[in-house]
């Protein structure tokens, strides 16, 4: 720990949507923050609201490259999260998740300090088991578009795991289901920030497939003091721990509940599905409820009101496009 007693937390990814708002609250927490990016999917907008405050600082780097800091701690957010940007590039994506946590988990061990993974639903692929239990194993293509991210997360919970039954590491694995919330590239191209700046807008409503796919969907917040809880729990919680809103919608639904809170005529289309999209997904969260005493808190129209305020905000000063699956 530093001499002035805060603790110093390091945010891989810090300048991306969950990183952002995992950067202000360990700030609101007393915490020294060290931000680092290399603005793949991030951006400065993000972070500009920390710049000024003398306990958070921004370094620009890529985690498949060693970095040398003093911290105390580590939350290593750092890997693009939607299909469109991790397969813009997946050789780089499997880097980032695998280099990346090696050098994350070296940078850990040589501080002896606790590290947070932000793992992923996709390690359970197309669920055969529904909800889906940290035991379940998961069905994955290994070779599929989605692999590069699916993969990539797996392996990196292997490292982890590795790391902490060979080198004795406080290792806290996070498998983190859909979150949507302000700070959501407009052009980000996962759905729920698609469907509102296409309905704000009154452009059609890309529905892939036939809309009747599932997806459990948490505001940031939420997961926010999930993450934040977990990093504080004890050394035996390692986790492989679910967070995320057991409130389980098909993409359709989710549309119809945009239109109707924007108010919008927009009109629903409907387009391929892209390869390997689960089927279905709804985390069962009973170990974060047990171990974390963390259960969701925002309802779906509560946090869609508040994304939808900020985009609104947002695209009355810029005229922004949506990224779409081809
Ligand atoms: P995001 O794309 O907004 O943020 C990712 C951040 O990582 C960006 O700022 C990006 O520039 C940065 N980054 C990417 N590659 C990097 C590299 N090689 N070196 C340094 N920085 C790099 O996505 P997000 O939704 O904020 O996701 C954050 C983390 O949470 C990711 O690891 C993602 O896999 C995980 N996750 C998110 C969700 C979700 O629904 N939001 C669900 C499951 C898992
Ligand atoms: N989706 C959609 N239209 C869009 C974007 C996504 O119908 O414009 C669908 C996508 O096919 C998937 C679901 O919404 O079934 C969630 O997609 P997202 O990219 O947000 O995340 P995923 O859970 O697939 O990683």
């Amino acid at each position: 720990m530093s001499q002035n007693m805060r603790k110093r937390s390091l945010v891989t990814g810090g300048a991306g949507f969950l990183g952002s708002h995992l950067c202000s609250r360990l700030l609101q927490e007393g915490h020294d923050v060290l931000c680092i990016d290399n603005f793949f999917t991030g951006t400065k907008d993000n972070i500009l609201h920390l710049m000024d405050n003398p306990h958070f600082e921004l370094m620009r780097h890529d985690v498949t490259f060693p970095l040398y800091v003093e911290v105390d701690e580590i939350y290593n957010l750092a890997c693009p999260a939607s299909p469109v940007h991790y397969q813009h590039d997946p050789v780089q994506t499997t880097k980032t998740s695998v280099h990346g946590a090696i050098n994350m988990l070296g940078l850990a061990k040589r501080i002896k300090g606790r590290i947070l993974q932000a793992s992923t639903s996709e390690i359970y692929g197309d669920p055969q088991m529904h909800p889906q239990h940290e035991s379940y194993w998961g069905y994955v293509n290994p070779i599929g578009v989605r692999s590069c991210y699916d993969e990539g997360k797996r392996c990196a919970e292997t490292l982890f795991f590795d790391y902490h039954r060979q080198h004795g590491l406080n290792i806290k694995v996070a498998r983190i289901f859909n979150t949507y919330g302000p700070r959501m590239h407009p052009n980000d191209g996962r759905v729920v920030s698609n469907f509102i700046v296409q309905a704000l807008k009154g452009n059609p409503i890309t529905i892939y497939g036939n809309g009747d796919q599932t997806r459990s969907f948490c505001y940031v917040d939420d997961i926010i003091e999930g993450f934040i809880r977990f990093m504080d729990s004890s050394d035996e919680l390692t986790g492989p721990v679910n967070l995320g809103n057991p409130g389980e919608f098909t993409i359709k639904a989710l549309a119809e509940r945009i239109l109707a809170l924007t108010g919008s005529h927009s009109r629903l289309i409907y387009t391929s599905l892209p390869s390997d999209d689960p089927t279905r997904r709804r985390p069962d969260i009973t170990l974060a409820e047990e171990k974390l005493g963390w259960t969701p808190k925002i309802s779906l129209d509560k946090g869609l009101e508040r994304t939808i305020a900020y985009f609104d905000t947002l695209l009355g000063n810029a005229d922004y496009s949506v990224t779409t699956s081809t």
